[in-house]
C-alpha cells in the first residue's frame, strides 16, 4: 500500500508552503515514510506542521530524496538533514549540496535577478547516499529505482516507484502535467539532454506523475509525457510550463 499526499508547494504548488518552494511529497510505504525533494527551507516549520498533520512524525522519516540541486528543491535539506533524517541526492551535485557551492545552483545569478531575496543563502547538508542512473532498492513490496534525466539541470533525476498495481514518477522539473517542461536560460539547462530524458520517461508505462511543480497527474500519466514526443519530433520543444 503506497500513499502519498503533497505536503508543501509554493505559487505553482497550490500555496501549501513558502511561495519559494516546489512541490513536495510525502510517500508513505506500510510504515515508511519518504519524502520526495525538501522545498526551499524559507519555512520549512510550516512544512513540517504540513507533515505533522498527516500523522508522521518529520523525525521518523526514513530519507529525504533529492530530485535536483536547485534552491527551491533542496534549500530545505540542511533542516531535514539536522533532525537526522539521511538525504539522498543526484550524485552529479552531491558535492555542490554538501558545500552549499551557490554558483552550482546559479542561486547568485537568481538573487542578482531578484527571484531570492538578497539574504537567501543556501545551507550545505549532508548526503548520505547518492544516486546514479539505476541505482535501486526496494521498501517492502515497492520497487524504487533511479533514471538520470538531465536537461532542466545537468543532474536531474526521475523516482520511480512500482507497485503491483502501478508506476509512480517523481520527475522534479524534467516533465510537469500535459507533457509541459521547464527550459531556462540557466547554464545547465540543455534542450538535447532533455529530449534524451523525455524520450526516456515516454517509453515508460507511467501510472502517475508527480512533478516538481503544478498539479500532479493520479492517473493516465504515460499520456501526458508522451505528449511531448510530437514536438521532439519535429525537432522542437514542449512549452515551458511558465
Ligand atoms: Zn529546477
Amino acid at each position: 500500500m503506497i500513499t502519498v499526499t503533497q505536503v508543501a508547494g509554493g505559487l505553482l504548488g497550490g500555496n501549501l508552503s513558502h511561495a519559494a518552494d516546489c512541490n513536495v511529497y510525502l510517500v508513505q510505504i506500510g510504515q515508511s515514510a519518504l519524502l520526495i525533494d525538501a522545498g526551499s527551507g524559507l519555512d520549512s516549520s510550516l512544512l513540517e506542521s504540513n507533515i505533522i498533520r498527516t500523522g508522521v512524525q518529520p523525525t521518523l522519516i526514513e530519507a529525504v530524496l533529492l530530485t535536483h540541486a536547485h534552491f527551491d528543491h533542496s534549500g530545505g535539506a540542511a533542516w531535514f538533514a539536522g533532525l537526522g533524517v539521511p538525504i539522498i541526492a543526484p550524485a552529479v551535485s552531491a558535492e555542490a549540496i554538501e558545500t552549499a557551492d551557490e554558483e552550482f545552483i546559479g542561486l547568485p545569478r537568481a538573487r542578482r535577478l531578484g527571484l531570492y531575496p538578497d539574504h537567501v543563502r543556501w545551507k550545505g547538508s549532508p548526503v548520505a547516499m547518492q544516486v546514479r542512473d539505476e541505482s535501486c532498492w526496494r521498501i517492502s513490496d515497492v520497487r524504487l529505482s533511479v533514471l538520470q534525466t538531465p536537461g532542466h539541470s545537468c543532474d536531474g533525476v526521475t523516482y520511480i516507484l512500482e507497485t503491483q498495481d502501478s508506476v509512480l514518477a517523481f520527475t522534479g522539473d524534467t516533465v510537469f502535467a500535459n507533457g509541459r517542461v521547464l527550459i531556462s536560460t540557466e547554464a545547465d539547462c540543455s534542450p538535447s539532454l532533455l529530449e534524451g530524458s523525455l524520450r526516456k520517461l515516454a517509453g515508460l508505462s507511467l501510472g502517475s506523475l508527480y512533478p516538481g511543480h503544478g498539479a500532479s497527474v493520479p492517473q493516465d500519466a504515460a499520456d501526458h509525457v508522451k505528449a511531448t514526443l510530437p514536438f521532439l519530433d519535429q525537432t522542437l520543444l514542449p512549452p515551458n510550463l511558465l
